[in-house]
């Protein structure tokens, strides 16, 4: 058994209701066990600005996938809500995405999966709801809640839960 960091993005669409679908389907589909969830996060744009602003998450389960398997189950999941991968650009709008940023602490680069993800550390949208659920997470060499210490957070803002006044 082990436990996996995944993070949840997306600006198209209901989005917080997208993450509430795709976190149940995903832990159908990778017989994953919900450990842990952040808060939902609105957050500025990364890369191209001139776009809607993200919802940005992150959970905490427990699978008996393998890594690889795993990110099958995610690009699954990610299909199903309407992610047509072809049809999108780099760091443009989408329904929902999802990595995998940690796999315990395991360390792997192979051409379709790296593991910690190598983008995590540079990311605030990663790093804020992760620190919520996992300040002491190590990625690397790095805690979760040094590196975000070293990042600007300007604009990123925590929303409150569904449901609450
Ligand atoms: P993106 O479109 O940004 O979600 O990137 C997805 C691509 O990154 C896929 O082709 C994956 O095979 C690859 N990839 C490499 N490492 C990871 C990771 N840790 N989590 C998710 N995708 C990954």
């Amino acid at each position: 058994m082990a436990i996996a960091y995944i993070a949840l993005g997306g600006n198209v669409g209901d989005v917080r209701e997208t993450f509430r679908q795709a976190i149940a389907a995903l832990c159908a589909q990778a017989r994953a066990g919900l450990l842990a969830r952040s808060s939902d996060y609105r957050t500025p744009p990364w890369g191209d600005t001139a776009q809607a602003d993200f919802i940005n998450a992150c959970i905490a389960v427990t699978t008996e996938l393998a890594p690889h398997a795993l990110l099958a189950a995610l690009q699954t999941v990610e299909r199903r809500f309407g992610r047509d991968r072809a049809r999108e650009h780099r760091y443009g709008p989408r329904t929902l995405d999802l990595d995998l940023i940690a796999y315990d602490d395991m360390r792997l680069d192979t051409p379709d999966l790296t593991l910690p993800h190598p983008g995590a550390l540079a990311r605030a949208f990663v790093l804020v709801p992760l620190a919520e659920i996992a300040p002491g997470l190590m990625l690397g060499d790095t805690r979760v809640d040094a590196a975000l210490a070293r990042l600007p957070t300007t604009g990123i803002s925590r929303l409150p839960d569904p449901g609450a006044d």
